[in-house]
């Protein structure tokens, strides 16, 4: 089966949310497809602290120099300039002025703007610490509104189709590379159909899950990357994956993340006899980029030989905790941790990909007709490391200018003909669930030791030769199997483990979230 679309968008967090809306009132006619069967399952639906606006003082400048500060150097500076100075606008009118999203306000009825690591000042909006969610409920909204879109839920894009390489026509092997949309695999039915598009828009969000220790959504297990990567698209910057300092550990709460703004409202890291320790490795202490955080923390832990260190906001006021830390009180006392009487215990978890799909303002990839945003995309904007909070501005801006830019590329050129293209070859062996399991486990242990936080070249040539084996019986089995969630995702995950750990090898120095020590 084979559907026809002008736009197709693949991914339904707030990268393919926006973009889908700007494409859509463009004038295009956009199919926004996502493999779940809730579109809210999606990083963007688990974001907490908030996102960047702008505060009191604030400027497009300091904004810049802050992200600057926290990329390490390694920014863009072009990207940066452009987040800084047209997100919060975009915050504004979109977000606040047209959508309504409840963000919360201060006594005086005005938007509440609080601080995070590494910001200069406050300039952070937020809703309660459900940020994400209450965005993607307001940009969901909009979606069913506008008549142009269609939002198909259980269609799990399997691989890029290349102009060239999926024709159905052979002599299109001359034509020069281009996207021409995906396969996508019918989740319930079991049958791969041909999605063909002018424009695609890639909007599959982050990796976390090749770690063993993930902040992530389930379904962030780099797929857009490993497609991009098989279809030949330019990738940069994978080395730089950012461990969140702060996840709950508990063996039931899945690394459930404590935000980053506890820390930005006061609450302090300390070990387990309840000694302060952030001050030895930084001036900024607990308030100290995340990368420094987190392996500050793992050097405890390796230290002392605890499991964990522990995060401590008792010194504020019980009502008050519970009353800016709603969802992080509630879940934590479900895991027994009452976070106004009892410090929370904490490890690092992979938290966000810096790098990705390497693209240009308006999202566009070394690919013809193939755009990214948002995490699986690298805009450049982030460097070596994150600011806290620019990651949701970032899929919000960018998603937007690329549905507007690709919806402008279909004006000026009008409706291109898409040759029909050869159908998927499915195959019908069963996957063993064992082979599947054991896989997954072997990729996250791997990349967690040996292409984690700390990284040394036998750590990484280690990784290498797990990894390569690896992919060698993956594939294999691949090619047999029946498709499926499971094995399409345990494919894309070795081949995106691999990528990044290409990366980090490639890279002899440590900079930002890539930290390299000697043998
Ligand atoms: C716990 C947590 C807290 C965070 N807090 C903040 C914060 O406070 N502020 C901030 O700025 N950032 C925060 N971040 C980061 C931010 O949430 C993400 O970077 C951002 O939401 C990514 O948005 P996205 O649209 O690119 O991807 P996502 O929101 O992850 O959406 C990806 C979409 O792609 C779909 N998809 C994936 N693969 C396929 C496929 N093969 N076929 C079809 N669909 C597919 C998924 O189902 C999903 O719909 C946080 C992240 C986490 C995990």
């Amino acid at each position: 089966m084979e559907i026809k679309t002008q736009v197709l968008v693949v991914g339904s967090g707030i990268a393919g949310c926006t973009a889908a809306l700007a494409a859509a009132r463009a004038g295009a006619e956009v199919l926004l497809i996502t493999g779940e069967t809730d579109p809210l399952e999606s990083n963007t639906a688990r974001a907490q602290g908030g996102i960047v606006l702008r505060g009191p003082g604030d400027t497009p400048e300091l904004l810049e120099k802050d992200i600057l500060t926290a990329g390490a150097g390694i920014c863009d500076p072009e990207a940066v300039r452009h987040l800084a100075q047209h997100g919060p606008p975009l915050v504004q009118s979109l977000l606040i002025q047209e959508m309504g999203v409840p963000f919360n306000l201060d006594p005086n009825g005005d938007l509440d703007i609080t601080e995070e690591g590494a910001h200069s000042l406050p300039r952070i909006v937020h809703a309660e610490d459900l940020t994400g969610r209450a965005i993607m409920q307001s940009l969901l909204t909009a979606l069913k509104s506008e008549p142009r879109i269609a939002l198909k839920t259980g269609l799990l894009a399997v691989d890029l189709l290349s102009l060239p390489d999926h024709s159905a026509n052979r002599l299109d092997l001359y034509r020069p590379q281009a996207c021409a949309g995906v396969y996508a695999l019918d989740v319930a039915a079991g049958d791969v159909l041909t999605v063909t598009a002018a424009q695609t828009i890639l909007a599959t969000g982050g990796l976390g899950q090749i770690y063993l220790h993930t902040t992530n959504s389930r379904v962030a297990r780099g797929d857009g990357v490993a497609m991009a990567y098989r279809l030949g698209a330019r990738l940069l910057n994978l080395e730089y994956v950012q461990f969140h300092p702060t996840a709950l550990f508990h063996p039931d709460a899945n690394r459930f993340l404590i935000s980053e703004s506890m820390r930005g409202e006061g609450a302090v890291l300390v070990d387990q006899t309840g000694r302060e320790f952030m001050p030895k490795y930084h001036p900024q202490g607990s308030l100290a980029p995340r990368d420094v955080v987190a392996r500050a923390i793992q050097n405890e832990m390796l230290e002392s030989g605890a499991p964990c260190v522990y995060l401590d906001i008792t010194r504020k006021d019980a009502a008050w905790v519970r009353g800016r830390f709603p969802n992080i009180y509630k879940t934590c006392l479900q895991y027994g941790v009452d976070i106004t009487a009892q410090p929370i215990p904490v490890v690092p978890a992979a938290h966000y990909a810096c790098g990705g799909v390497a693209v240009d303002l308006s999202g566009r990839t070394t690919i013809p007709n193939l755009r990214a945003v948002g995490e699986v995309s690298c805009t450049g904007l982030h460097g070596a490391n994150r600011l806290a909070s620019t990651s949701l501005l970032e899929g919000l801006l960018w998603g937007w200018n690329a549905g507007i830019d690709a919806a402008r590329v279909l004006n000026e050129k009008g409706r291109p003909t898409i040759p029909p293209m050869r159908p998927f070859i499915a195959e019908t062996e069963p996957v063993d669930p064992a082979l599947i399991f054991q896989d997954w486990r072997t990729i996250k242990s791997t990349m967690w030791n040996y292409v984690g936080l700390t990284r040394t070249p036998r750590r990484l040539s280690r990784a290498l030769s797990i990894l390569r084996e690896l992919q060698f019986e993956i594939l294999a089995f691949y090619r047999k199997a029946r498709p499926s969630d499971a094995i399409i995702g345990l494919r894309n995950g070795i081949t995106t483990a691999l990528a990044v750990l290409f990366a980090a090898q490639r890279n002899p120095s440590s900079c930002g979230a890539h930290y390299l020590q000697e043998d």
